[in-house]
């Protein structure tokens, strides 16, 4: 039984600034060390609940995040940022059920942790098909694209809210309560990784018992809306075949399934200056 664990940084226990996430600060040491451990409680709880085949993408900044020699033996690691699925990478329809850790709400959101929506600097809002997502709705729909669903998913409270409202009951933990933007009330990482194994053991044991939520399927064709902070970001993204312009910052384009959707989401929030 495969398990793909997805995991990001934002969403990490204790992480309430940019910072903690940033390689060239040096609190961000602490952070990457939680999030390893995060991950590692998060496999110990599906093994426990007898999944038995472990594949972790690291999805934060260029995916270079988790500390590879202090991850679980049998566990495998899609470290990187440029993969083909980028935060999903390693899903396919052999994945019985995908695990987030360390998520964070979608851009724009009230009392969430650091949220954002792919890139905070160049994204105001995502669509899939007329409904707002944020990165948590579109990696659950490059899953949902391979039948696989979401069962679990940890951050802060907004973002396990937003999760539930979009994916269904899936399993949550809690492991800060956001007061704000750059602030939250943060549970000790002793009890935040006891919290995450115990769900992640849970998750898959609903798995097992066929009481897991429904993949999150979006229907064909997929239609993309972006709606970007600056102009000149949508002067680029209109570039790609078929996509138009809906006003200064937005531009929407249609394809006929969700990877596809997904590729040419990141051709259009690449950052380039020509
Ligand atoms: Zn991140």
């Amino acid at each position: 039984m495969k398990i793909l664990i997805a995991a990001d940084m934002e969403g990490v226990s204790g992480v309430t600034r940019w910072e903690e996430t940033d390689p060239t600060h040096n609190e961000y040491s602490r952070f990457r060390k939680i999030m390893t451990n995060e991950v590692n409680e998060a496999i110990a709880g599906a093994e426990e609940a007898g999944a038995d085949e472990f594949v972790i993408v690291d999805g934060h900044g260029d995916g270079t995040n988790l500390l590879i020699e202090e991850l679980c033996p049998h566990a495998k690691l899609n470290s990187g940022g440029s993969s083909p699925l980028s935060m999903m990478q390693g899903v396919d329809s052999i994945t019985a059920g995908v695990i987030f850790i360390g998520y964070h709400a979608r851009a724009g959101s009230e009392n969430a942790v650091l949220a954002h929506t792919w890139s905070s600097g160049r994204i105001a809002n995502v669509w899939l098909n007329g409904v707002l997502v944020g990165e948590y709705g579109l990696n659950a729909a490059v899953a949902g694209h391979f039948n696989v669903p979401v069962v679990m998913i940890s951050g802060d409270q907004t973002t396990c809210f937003q999760a539930v409202e979009l994916l269904g009951s899936l399993e949550t933990v809690v492991v800060k309560k956001a007061t704000g933007y750059f602030s939250a009330e943060c549970f000790p990482i002793i009890a935040t990784l006891e919290m995450i194994r115990k769900a992640s053991k849970k998750a898959v044991l609903r798995l097992k018992d066929g009481n897991a939520p429904r993949p999150f399927t979006v229907q064909k064709p997929v239609i993309v809306t972006i709606e970007f902070r600056q102009p000149e970001s949508a002067d680029r993204a209109v570039r790609i075949p078929g996509a138009k312009r809906l006003d200064g910052v937005r531009i929407e384009f249609s394809t006929k399934d969700m990877l596809s959707a997904h590729r040419g989401f990141r051709a259009a929030v690449k950052q380039s200056y020509d």
